[in-house]
């Protein structure tokens, strides 16, 4: 049986979902009132059970057919009958109640019908085959999507199976989550009577997964009433504090939103705009955000306003007159209706100041941009009756912009189907699903063909070419970013365009380094992927104690003399690509897979990222020997006597050259590999300076892989 359980978490009159609910007139089940509602048409008559439900569904779908509601919930009910929740309540009082929250939300019948037997199949003796043939197959899907799988079978991956599973039928239709999430929210309501381990334990899940899931799919209703459950399980002392901050301040006699509100309204209507102006109290979480933000709260910080309007255009007439009749705070303003949020937000927000310096931030929007903040994907309806080439994005470049053109396969939940399909391990998706919604924070970036990737902020070169690229990004061998040659660990920022130079050569090789450049679980699962198939041969353990010295051509790190560096003996020590430490350098070092060490300067980004991660660093300190051997590379526009002038170039800086390589010029692009003896590593930038001062040389580089490019 699902988990299940009786009463508030948060006894007493002002539960956080209370404080929302509040005011939302509650709907009369008189059967006069549903027969009226009906009309004498009604072949069999509404259970009274789903009044709320067949209300709720009318207020948003006129024209629904609600048969199918009547009849799965004759089948939930008999099904379920007998079987009672923690609480003692009928279990069936479980899928009315989630069924209701879509409801109010505006989800379709469909969502609505399968909702009301979202348990059957998991907890009763329905059959998915008998769900098909009395509902057809797209309730079955989305009933099959959100059935969990049998601890019997899974044990401990059962949880994390499940979730995977859910997924992935999410992949295909997004109603599947929206049921999930419902499902969550009405458990979370009850989750009081539960031990109070179980109750973390789920509050914990909810906030890692369900939480980051509601804000992707745009659901913000559902996700502020679940934060603020959480909140009260996991924090409940600073809820309790924030509770005694919104009482009190409830009680105040004067209220500056209020005047602020109808200062708004006067100036709208004297503008003969017409606008809905409302005063939208933050939730529990978000008055605690503000109060750790700004110290002590006063009035205007206890909710926003929000100014719904019938136009697009109008959001920007309000602008106007808010800006012009009031004192703006400019720096506040944000448009989201020119540039939307990945999750389909869109509003205009800007805040005014009071003449007593209190500021009240004011959201901008349209009824419809209103029902998309709340409800997200679930306002979208049924999204599969969208024209179908909509969804025809799979092959050849994507719309510019992809990210957003198709809502119910956005690009975060294509890159994680993508991800997921490599971590066989419930484990390893369990930890990597978290890490990955933790990474709420989108940035698009631009391809050169027009199409965008969204990436999480922080992604780089890396990122972006497994992102583009899957498992074919091994044989990416540099970046172009906004035009300029960069290096792969490049971080990218919003806006950046982002052209990938991929090796035509088939044996390419990812580079160790990669690893410490990669944010994205996509790229991290395949590069871990290729290195545990192509291990390093470990250094003998029982190697004595030398240090070692550094060894800094190409990535295949290689076992280093017994001459310099570190405090673990016999490891492989090589230089970060990144950073390109040379003596006197202050540096820092970790251990990376197959017993490698890699030496970053300590100034380098990479090492904030790697200690951020808990990563431990490893002691290294510069040896005797300065002498070095290094791998660089040369991009160059082709020219006479290039190769003379790049050799004479790098022999005066009194270095010797090992070995070189030329390719073949392409579209007037020549690269020029050189492996190079330098007597004092700390010379080196003077020599890549010199390189690139030879006439025609755009770039000099360190070599990053074997294939030999920056
Ligand atoms: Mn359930």
């Amino acid at each position: 049986m699902s988990a299940e359980a009786t009463n508030p978490a948060t006894p007493g009159p002002m539960t956080p979902g209370a404080q929302r609910r509040r005011g939302r007139p509650r709907i009369d089940l008189r059967r006069l009132g549903r027969a009226a509602l009906l009309g004498p048409a009604a072949r069999d008559r509404l259970p009274d059970a789903i009044g709320h439900v067949a209300e709720a569904h009318r207020a948003h779908h006129p024209d629904a057919d609600l048969d199918p509601l009547r009849r799965a919930y004759v089948l939930a009910e008999s099904s379920h009958r007998g079987q009672m929740r923690k609480s003692g309540e009928p279990y069936i009082t479980h899928p009315l109640a989630v069924t209701l929250i879509l409801a109010e939300l505006g989800a379709e019948t469909t969502t609505l019908t399968a909702s009301l037997l979202h348990d059957t199949v998991e907890d009763t003796e329905v059959t998915l085959d008998q769900v098909r043939a009395e509902f057809g197959e797209e309730v079955r899907y989305l009933v099959d999507g959100v059935t969990k799988l049998e601890k019997v079978d899974y044990g401990a991956a059962a949880e994390p199976e499940t979730f995977r599973k859910m997924l992935v039928a999410t992949g295909s239709d997004v109603r599947v989550m929206s049921i999930k999430l419902a499902d969550r929210l009405h458990n979370m309501r009850t989750l009081g009577v539960m031990r109070p381990e179980k109750q973390e334990r789920i509050a914990k899940v909810t906030k890692d997964v369900l939480i980051p899931l509601a804000e992707r799919l745009g659901v913000q209703a559902l996700k502020t009433e679940l934060e603020d459950l959480v909140f009260a399980i996991l924090h409940p002392g600073e809820y309790r504090h924030t509770r005694e901050l919104i009482v009190n301040n409830a009680s105040r006699t004067d209220d500056p939103l209020a005047e602020v509100r109808d200062e708004v309204r006067g100036v709208l209507r004297e503008a003969g705009i017409q606008a809905e102006v409302l005063i939208r109290p933050r939730h529990f979480v978000s008055v605690h955000r503000v109060s750790r933000k700004r110290g002590d709260l006063r009035g205007a910080d206890f909710g926003r306003l929000l100014v719904l309007v019938n136009e697009d255009a109008d959001c920007y007439g309000v602008l106007g007159e808010l800006h012009t009749c009031l004192t703006p705070v400019v720096s506040e303003f944000k448009d989201f209706i020119a540039v939307p949020k990945f999750n389909l937000y869109q509003s205009l927000h800007t805040a005014v100041a009071r003449p007593d310096g209190q500021v009240v931030e004011v959201l901008v929007r349209t009824h419809q941009m209103h029902k998309v903040a709340e409800a997200g994907v679930i306002a979208l309806g049924n999204p599969y009756a969208a024209p179908a080439e909509e969804q025809a994005d799979t092959d050849g470049p994507r719309p510019a912009d992809g990210e957003r053109a198709d809502p119910t396969r956005p690009g975060w939940l294509s890159r994680l189907l993508d991800w997921q399909e490599a971590a066989p391990d419930p484990d390893t998706f369990w930890s990597t699903l978290r890490e990955d919604l933790a990474q709420d924070r989108e940035i698009t970036v631009f391809r050169p063909d027009g199409g965008t990737l969204g990436l999480p902020a922080g992604a780089s070169c890396v990122d972006a070419a497994y992102a583009q690229y899957g498992e074919d990004a091994h044989a990416c061998i540099g970046a172009r970013v906004n035009g300029r040659l960069a290096r792969l660990s490049t971080v990218l920022s919003d806006g950046d365009t982002v052209q990938l130079l991929m090796g035509q050569d088939p044996s390419s090789e990812p580079s160790r380094e990669w690893l410490e450049h990669a944010h994205t679980p996509v790229a991290r699962i395949a590069i871990t992927r290729w290195l545990a198939a192509h291990p390093v041969p470990a250094a003998p353990p029982e190697a004595p104690a030398a240090a070692v010295r550094p060894s800094v051509d190409g990535p295949a790190a290689r076992p280093a003399a017994a001459d310099v560096v570190v405090d673990r003996p016999g490891a492989t020590v090589r230089l970060a690509g990144c950073c390109t430490p040379v003596p006197p350098d202050a540096i820092t070092a970790f251990s990376v897979r197959g017993g490698v060490v890699t030496v970053h300067r300590v100034e380098c980004a990479g090492v904030t990222r790697m200690k951020g991660a808990g990563r431990a660093e490893v002691d290294v300190r510069w040896g005797d020997t300065t002498e070095c051997r290094v791998t660089l590379v040369a991009e160059s526009f082709g020219r006479p006597h290039l190769l003379a002038d790049l050799t004479e170039a790098i022999a005066l800086e009194g270095v010797a050259i090992v070995s070189a390589t030329v390719e073949p010029p392409s579209q007037q692009r020549v690269r020029h590999t050189y492996t190079l003896q330098l007597p004092d590593a700390a010379h080196l930038p003077a020599l890549m300076r010199a390189m690139r001062n030879v006439p025609g040389v755009f770039d000099v580089g360190r070599a990053q892989h074997q294939a030999g490019m920056p």
